[in-house]
């Protein structure tokens, strides 16, 4: 297996770096940046969102694994005191078919401008705010109109994503089996002049959303860690990722509301 390692910077995550490198050159694993077919991230969920983006051209054909060096993350599930054990079970895998994988949905985002269309992806979620004005943007779903939306902003994030910022705004958590993407919204105007639904709401696959800012507006979006400001924007399409999803490298189980209970609740000891 063609591995790579993405992390934090500081000293623990470079140090655990360096170890896994020579654990891995000791029993022939082949480090392998330009196209690796296992990432593994060391640091915190903001590491690996950091390796999901930087391979952002062949999320297809790797597989993320993560350690954490802080606090237990949500994509981060391996201890550093395990790495030896990793790395064990990691050498052991051949090829990309003998490793066992989870695939969650991601959101895929269409920027219209008067110069085309870009398409990105987000692994937890993709945001628009305004900029020194309140933003002013007309929501439709499926090509119909559903709302005009004046407030802070809009979250649009993928089930694995709906722990992250949705969570702070309100919105359920799914669980990433429902191919899914769920608009939250982040501090709407709400009175008798102006109305949203002021829930969030979960559009399945095969739907889209289509957000219609007010021209020349002024905004910060936000692509996972990735912040852009743009004035140029005519219409953002979101829907779930139709072709690509994410893989994570399972060693060990780790069911998603495990990973819910023990980031968000922890475990009561009697
Ligand atoms: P950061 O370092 O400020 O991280 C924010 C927190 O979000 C960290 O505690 C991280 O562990 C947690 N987090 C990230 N992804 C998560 C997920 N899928 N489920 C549960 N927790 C998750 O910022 P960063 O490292 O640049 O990470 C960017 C992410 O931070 C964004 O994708 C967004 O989900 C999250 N965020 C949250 C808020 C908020 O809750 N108010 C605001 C901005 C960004």
């Amino acid at each position: 297996m063609k591995y790579n390692i993405v992390d934090r910077g500081d000293e623990h995550s470079r140090g655990l770096t360096e170890r896994f490198h020579n654990m891995a050159a000791q029993h022939g694993m082949q480090r392998e940046e330009a196209a690796p077919e296992i990432v593994l991230s060391i640091g915190g969920d903001g590491t690996l969102l950091q390796a999901f983006h930087k391979y952002i051209t062949q999320i297809d054909r790797i597989a993320f694994v993560g350690i954490h060096t802080g606090r237990l993350g949500f994509f981060t599930d391996w201890k550093p005191e395990e790495i030896e054990l990793l790395a064990d079970l990691m050498m052991k895998v051949r090829s990309p078919e003998e490793l066992h994988v989870v695939k969650y949905p991601l959101v895929e985002i269409e920027i219209k401008t008067s110069a085309g269309i870009e398409t990105h992806l987000a692994l937890n979620e993709f945001t628009l705010k305004g900029i020194e004005t309140t933003l002013v943007a007309q929501l439709h779903i499926n090509d119909e109109m559903f709302e005009t939306f004046r407030g802070d902003g809009i979250c649009i994030s993928s089930p694995s994503g709906s722990t992250g910022y949705n969570k702070s705004l309100g919105g359920a958590m799914v669980h990433p089996a429902l191919e899914a993407i769920q608009i939250a919204e982040i501090a709407s105007i709400n009175n008798r002049i102006y109305r949203t639904l002021g829930s969030s709401v979960i559009l399945p696959k095969h739907h889209h959303c289509d957000i219609y800012p007010s021209s020349q507006q002024h905004m910060l979006l936000s692509l996972d860690h990735l912040y852009i400001q743009r004035n140029d924007i005519i219409s953002i399409r979101c829907r779930v990722a139709a072709d690509v999803k994410v893989s994570f490298a399972r060693f060990r189980p780790f069911p998603f509301w495990n990973r819910v209970r023990d980031a968000f609740i922890g475990i009561e000891k009697h």
